[in-house]
């Protein structure tokens, strides 16, 4: 610790010949962000800091989003102070994350994330064996600060008490430009990072900029080394490009630069079946529309339909082979999610949302005795019949079945009677014996219906 900390004055002192960037002091009536534009929140945690002596500024995706006349999805405040000063200065307050311990300050229902200014990387760095950083959590200069961050456009601070932007690496002017420029040499970045090359993606189709070519060309070379990045954080990243408002874009985008083939392994192969295309496109253009009418959207709903074409064609496959109905459907689903954990960890909660919307869909298909009523208490029935409608407008099943649910759910007790298909006197269960569900679902209720989660 002091070896590294003498490491780093010393090296401040003598290895000044890689030039500070100089910083430009931007103010209002250039960028157009006035304080009055801020979130009051971050507004209040950069007062209370500066208050007591700090530097702090909101930063990042916050600013950039407030010049391209966006409403920004959350505020960052970058501060000179320690994370257990800043603890000290905010009742509602805890440090979070390992890698990086950052502050989460709480003010009303808001939670404004507070990092400290991190020192660049030196040769103490902790990498993998592909450059890949591992640990680092060394306190800087705003300077340093602003040169670790991804893109010129994110680097960007505002300070809300003088309403001016503090600009290092051009930011604005290519914002303004429409460019989304890398800081520093994008391929070490990109080896530093590899997720930076998805970002670049998302924030180009986000904000309508256009990748800079520097930072484009390596792209498709590079691609591989997201393969080394852990499951969890690509899941992160996955959900925040579905969660946009501009997934179809990005994907389009991802698809072209050749990045979408490690992300979920089967996308390519989804995306390579005209009919499975189809469904994806439907379904991301739909969630994109959510977002961009400000409506919620669910992960689990998102993901179903991503991964509805592998299910069904697996499921497929076991029918043929002679498994039979609800266990095949089970089994394939178990298969299909299994397959994907491995790159993308789909968290617990999320997995059972999906194999929930797809454990409802044999249900819609049975119209007789109890089992419409039964279904149409389902607390997940709006999302099992939203993904049915889905199914339907992309080709996979006749529109007849959702609109006959449609009427179903909208009439009156003694018109829904007349509405039911008559019973099957012999049904394949009188038929067969019943099979008893295959090892490796336990979970899932006997009647085919998981148990409902909260
Ligand atoms: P949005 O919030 O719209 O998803 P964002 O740019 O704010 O986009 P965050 O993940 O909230 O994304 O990150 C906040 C800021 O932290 C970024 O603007 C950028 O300055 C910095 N940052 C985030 N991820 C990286 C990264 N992988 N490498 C370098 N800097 C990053
Ligand atoms: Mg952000």
């Amino acid at each position: 610790m002091i070896r590294k900390l003498l490491r780093r004055v010393f090296s401040r002192h003598t290895e000044s010949s890689s030039p500070a960037p100089e910083a430009a002091y931007i103010p209002a009536d250039q960028h157009g962000i006035r304080s009055a534009m801020i979130l009051p929140a971050a507004r209040k945690v950069c007062a209370v800091l500066q208050e007591a002596g700090f530097k702090a500024y909101v930063v990042g995706g916050a600013v950039r989003d407030l010049i391209a006349g966006i409403k920004p999805k959350d505020y960052d405040v970058a501060t000179n102070a320690t994370p257990d000063e800043v603890r000290n200065l905010f009742r509602r307050s805890r440090i979070i994350g390992r890698r990086f311990r950052i502050v989460h300050v709480m003010s009303g229902p808001e939670t404004i994330e507070v990092s400290t200014f991190r020192a660049l990387h030196d040769e103490d760095t902790i990498t993998d064996e592909h450059g890949r950083v591992l640990h680092d959590n060394v306190w800087g200069t705003i300077e340093e600060d602003a040169t670790r961050r991804d893109f010129t456009v994110n680097a960007l601070y505002y300070d809300p008490t003088t309403e001016t932007v503090i600009d290092y690496h051009n930011g604005v002017a290519d914002l303004q430009k429409k460019t989304l420029r890398m800081i520093g040499d994008p391929a070490t970045r990109y080896r530093e990072d590899p997720v930076r090359m998805l970002r670049a993606v998302r924030l180009a189709a986000k904000l309508g900029l256009s990748i800079d070519p520097a930072a484009k060309d390596p792209i498709p070379e590079m691609a591989v080394l997201l393969e080394n990045v852990p499951a969890a954080r690509l899941f992160d990243e996955m959900l925040k490009l579905l969660s946009s408002g501009y997934a179809v874009l990005c994907i389009k985008q991802l698809r072209e630069e050749n990045l979408h083939k490690g992300l979920l392994p089967l996308l390519d192969v989804i995306l390579g079946q005209p009919q499975g295309e189809k469904f994806i496109w439907l379904a991301l253009a739909n969630t994109d529309a959510r977002v961009r009418a400000g409506k919620p959207i669910s992960p689990g709903f998102l993901f179903a339909t991503l991964l509805w074409n592998e299910v069904l064609s697996n499921w497929n496959a076991r029918k043929e082979n002679g498994e039979y109905g609800q266990p095949a459907l089970f089994a394939a689903m178990d298969e299909v999610l299994a397959s994907q954990a491995e790159k993308l960890a789909i968290t617990r909660r999320i997995s059972a949302d999906i194999t929930e919307i797809w454990a409802l869909q044999p249900r819609f298909d049975k119209r007789a005795g109890k089992a419409p009523y039964r279904l149409l208490e389902q607390a997940r029935y709006r999302a099992g019949y939203d993904f049915l409608r889905l199914r339907a407008e992309s080709g996979e099943i006749d529109m007849e079945l959702p609109e006959w649910w449609d009427a179903f759910a909208d009439a009156k007790p003694e018109e829904r009677e007349a509405m039911l298909q008559p019973e099957k006197k012999d049904g394949p269960r009188k038929r067969r014996p019943r099979k008893r569900k295959p090892a490796g679902s336990p979970d899932h209720g006997g009647n085919g219906t998981p148990a409902a989660s909260q």
